[in-house]
């Protein structure tokens, strides 16, 4: 599925403007900035006792990003989605942008946390210029004002749904500065997932697959960074455009020759990809932060039949197997903040 060419690049513009550290982890860049304290060490046991652990998140957003497939459909999916990991057992992170929850809850929200998942923010509006007008889509182009009103309001239109459940962040585009964790403090949020485990365009670019204590510039945050897929996640798959967005396509096909992963821009050939990204985290004893657009999964073509079926339930399946076999934990985001707090203090 390509883009019609009127979508902008993901990766131009991508430095933060306002202040001294952040910026994101696409298409080979690396923030400004950022320590990671306290890595959780390689052998940790994670609650089932396994030593690896898998977590399952999600952007949902409509298109009120830069997603193409059909809404509606795509917040129908939800209800059979979350049946699916509620049977498996296995729960995961849903990042709804904050005026989607609004318009279109609460009851794809209640599935969601039925289920057994987290439901957290992923901005209020997804790109900040639909609120200020102008060119500058991110985070981290903006001050303090703009940066803790786009974190106050995406926590309060969960709240609003259900009382206390916002507990962590993901910044559309993981595109932050120092005002984006500013305000995450001052909200008491306990997790962040903005930055990237590896980086398949400039090796030694991420950060690795364990989760972190967040620093910026000597600033340490009380905030438990969850690093993420942003190398071989849905997108890259059937929606990036080899010409406005090569990098996210290279990154793919990087990976896959370096696993031996056939590269197939299908939802069955993501679920190969998916697999041995599952299984490089089994046997290295790591964590692993996968990333869905479930948008991504209410795009219909002839070259495949329904996406929720070909690619997500069979992954769920999959998470299933191997946190019922004890080969890796399944959790939330938040599950994850709150069990690195009993390994290291975040004050
Ligand atoms: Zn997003």
């Amino acid at each position: 599925m390509d883009t019609d060419g009127s979508q902008r690049s993901l990766v131009e513009g991508m430095k933060h403007r306002k202040g001294r550290y952040g910026g994101f982890c696409f298409g080979g860049q690396k923030p400004d900035g950022v320590t990671a304290l306290n890595p959780l060490p390689r052998g940790t046991r994670f609650p089932n006792g396994a030593a690896a652990a898998l977590l399952l998140t999600f952007d949902v957003e409509g298109t009120y990003g830069n997603g193409t497939g059909d809404t509606r459909r795509e917040i129908a999916n939800y209800e059979r989605i979350c049946e699916r990991l509620g049977r498996n057992g296995v729960p995961a992170t849903f990042n709804v942008v904050g005026k989607m929850a609004e318009e279109h809850g609460p009851q794809f929200l209640n599935w969601m946390w039925d289920a057994g998942c987290e439901v957290a923010p992923h901005g209020y509006v997804h790109d900040l210029n639909k609120r200020y007008g102008g060119d500058d889509v991110y985070a981290g182009h903006y001050g303090p004002n703009e940066n803790l009103a786009l974190v106050r309001d995406g926590v309060n239109a969960i709240n609003a749904i259900r009382p206390g459940a916002a507990k962590g962040f993901r910044l559309p585009y993981g595109h932050f500065n120092e005002y984006s964790y500013d305000a995450f403090a001052d909200l008491g949020l306990k997790w962040a997932s903005n930055v990237s485990i590896d980086d398949f365009l400039v090796p030694g670019n991420g950060y690795g697959a364990a989760p972190f204590q967040m620093q910026l510039g000597g600033k340490r945050y009380p905030i438990v960074e969850v690093p993420l897929d942003s190398q071989t996640y849905d997108w890259s798959i059937w929606m990036a455009d080899d010409v406005t967005n090569p990098s996210f396509v290279d990154s793919v096909r990087r990976y896959c020759a370096l696993r031996n992963v056939s590269f197939e821009r299908t939802p069955r050939g993501a679920v190969r990809i998916w697999r041995q990204r599952m299984l490089d985290a089994i046997e290295s004893e790591a964590m692993f932060t996968l990333l869905c657009h479930p948008i991504n999964l209410a795009v219909m073509s002839e070259r495949w039949g329904d996406p929720v079926d070909e690619f997500l339930l069979p992954v769920i399946d999959l998470l299933g197997e191997f946190h019922r076999e004890g080969r890796a934990w399944v959790g939330t985001c938040a599950q994850m903040a709150e069990f690195y707090c009993s390994r290291h203090s975040v004050a």
